[in-house]
């Protein structure tokens, strides 16, 4: 037995008399348990085949489809997730799956000719064993989703860590799943860092996604071990605004990018860089959108921005821009549910926090620039490295004036909100460790490369 357990608490964010979970953390001796049970199943696994794992992922996806209405309403429950926001992510999940069902039957390799003389060389890819997941709870099923269905395609066996504010919603995806694969083959352990921390120290490849403190001290572990990792943290991201843009449309993507799902999304905008004539009129237009903004019970089809996470988050929030002019905000319900309102704030010296740190809440700085070259500038001046949005009529300022825009993707036109699960997905700088994740990169991620010389 373990001494270090400690009681785990799940709440509804939007009532938080409203307890969903409330259990005893396993401890670090259950992490490396599930581990070395999982490593047991794993070789059964991947001999099963490509049609038999393939059937697996389908019959996960049916079952996540017929549970779509419960799942959502789970995630606006234990979350506090707007319902629009949280079926759309149930019906990705569902779409993950289906997609990473194709990948078994996927080529694992090639063949070469030999440098001289007869014979053949292949190289043959060959998953890693058990990957760890240590997940966060802002999408508590399609994060796990995206990392365990590659993994599990090619072959791995997975031990998923969630964020405790979103054990019940891991738990439950843990039942479905469970239900179509072989024993062993998927766990899930409830616990906070003491079992994440044990997982990343037993597990043979680490997939992490969090904060970027943590990240960090996840990838520094997992490095010194020499096993694969990587990890997606933290944003601090922009959305730079040209005067020759649509300013009510932009306007209005930025203020969804703000205060969509009370800003606690790692691709949120906090950062709005408003390039020479453009600042006057974006200013007016993102007031009236920043008041628009539908703030309430996370229930509510209608709602935009429901409650933070935490009790601690609307302090943290309500400090980051304290003293600092605000220009709008929408009004909160007067309700016990820890709402924050979509804040929008101007004149924020050099150096200030919210130039530096992320908040993962309703709040977004409005930076004039002097022109394109200024804003890019500006945007490259923060330790993150995510996502950038852009919003131009100009196509080609938008492709190549971003050039020297250091984060891992760019959004034209759009909200910088917004993932395609078919395509990499990750950050520069501190934003990202490691190789890429989603689309085809993940399939290499959870997979290493083997060269067989066959000689005649
Ligand atoms: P977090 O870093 O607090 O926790 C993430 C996970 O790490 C949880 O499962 C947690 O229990 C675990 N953990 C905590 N300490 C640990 C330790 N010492 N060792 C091992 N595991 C440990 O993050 P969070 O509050 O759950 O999520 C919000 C953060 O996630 C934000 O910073 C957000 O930007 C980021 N995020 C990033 C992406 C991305 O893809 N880049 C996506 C979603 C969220």
């Amino acid at each position: 037995m373990t001494t270090d357990v400690t009681t785990l608490v799940s709440r509804n964010p939007a009532d938080p008399s409203d307890v969903l979970v409330r259990l005893r953390t396993p401890g670090a001796f259950a992490a490396a348990d599930a581990v070395e049970r999982a490593r047991a199943a794993q070789p059964g696994w991947l001999r099963s085949g490509a049609a038999a794992r393939s059937a697996a992922l389908v019959a996960v996806a049916a079952a996540l489809e017929t549970a779509a209405d419960e799942l959502a309403a789970l995630a606006v429950r234990e979350v506090g997730k707007p319902l629009a926001e949280a079926r759309a992510e149930v019906a990705r999940t569902v779409a993950i799956w289906r997609y990473y069902a194709q990948a078994p039957y996927e080529p694992t390799g090639a063949v070469h000719e030999t440098a001289a003389g007869p014979g053949l060389l292949l190289t043959r890819r060959r998953p890693h064993g058990v990957a760890g997941l240590v997940t966060p709870w802002n999408f508590p099923f399609a994060i796990p989703s995206w990392k365990a269905a590659p993994a599990l395609a090619v072959g791995n066996a997975v031990v998923l860590k969630p964020a405790p504010e979103a054990t019940a919603c891991a738990q439950r995806l843990a039942e479905i799943v469970r239900e179509a694969l072989p024993e062993k083959v998927f766990t899930v352990l409830p616990g906070g860092p003491t079992e994440g921390n044990a997982l990343v120290s037993a597990a043979d490849a680490v997939s992490f996604t969090g904060s970027t403190p943590v990240g960090r001290a996840v990838v520094r572990a997992a490095t010194a071990r020499g096993i694969p990792a990587q990890a997606e943290m933290g944003g601090l991201n922009a959305a730079i605004v040209l005067p020759d843009a649509d300013i009510g449309r932009a306007a209005a993507h930025i203020a969804a990018a703000v205060a969509g799902f009370a800003g606690q999304k790692c691709t949120a905008t906090s950062r709005i860089v408003a390039v020479g004539t453009a600042l006057y009129p974006l200013r007016e237009a993102l007031s009236e959108a920043f008041r628009a903004v539908r703030v309430g019970d996370p229930a509510d089809p209608e709602t935009v921005c429901g409650p933070l996470v935490h009790e601690s988050a609307r302090e943290r929030v309500a400090e980051s821009w304290q003293g600092l002019p605000a220009l709008a905000g929408a009004t909160v319900p007067a309700t016990p549910g820890w709402y924050a309102a979509p804040t929008l704030v101007e004149k924020v010296p050099p150096g200030h926090r919210l130039l530096n740190e992320e908040v993962f809440g309703p709040v977004a700085a409005l930076l004039p620039a002097d022109d394109l070259d200024h804003a890019v500038r500006i945007t490259n001046s923060v330790p993150y490295g995510l996502v950038t949005s852009v919003h131009t009529a100009d196509l080609d300022t938008a492709l190549h004036g971003l050039d020297l825009v250091d984060t891992g993707m760019i959004r034209i036109n759009a909200p910088s909100t917004g993932v395609d699960f078919h395509l990499p997905f990750g950050g520069a700088k501190q934003s990202g460790h490691g190789p890429r994740e989603q689309g085809r990169a993940a399939l290499d991620f959870y997979t290493s490369s083997r060269t067989y010389t066959l000689a005649p």
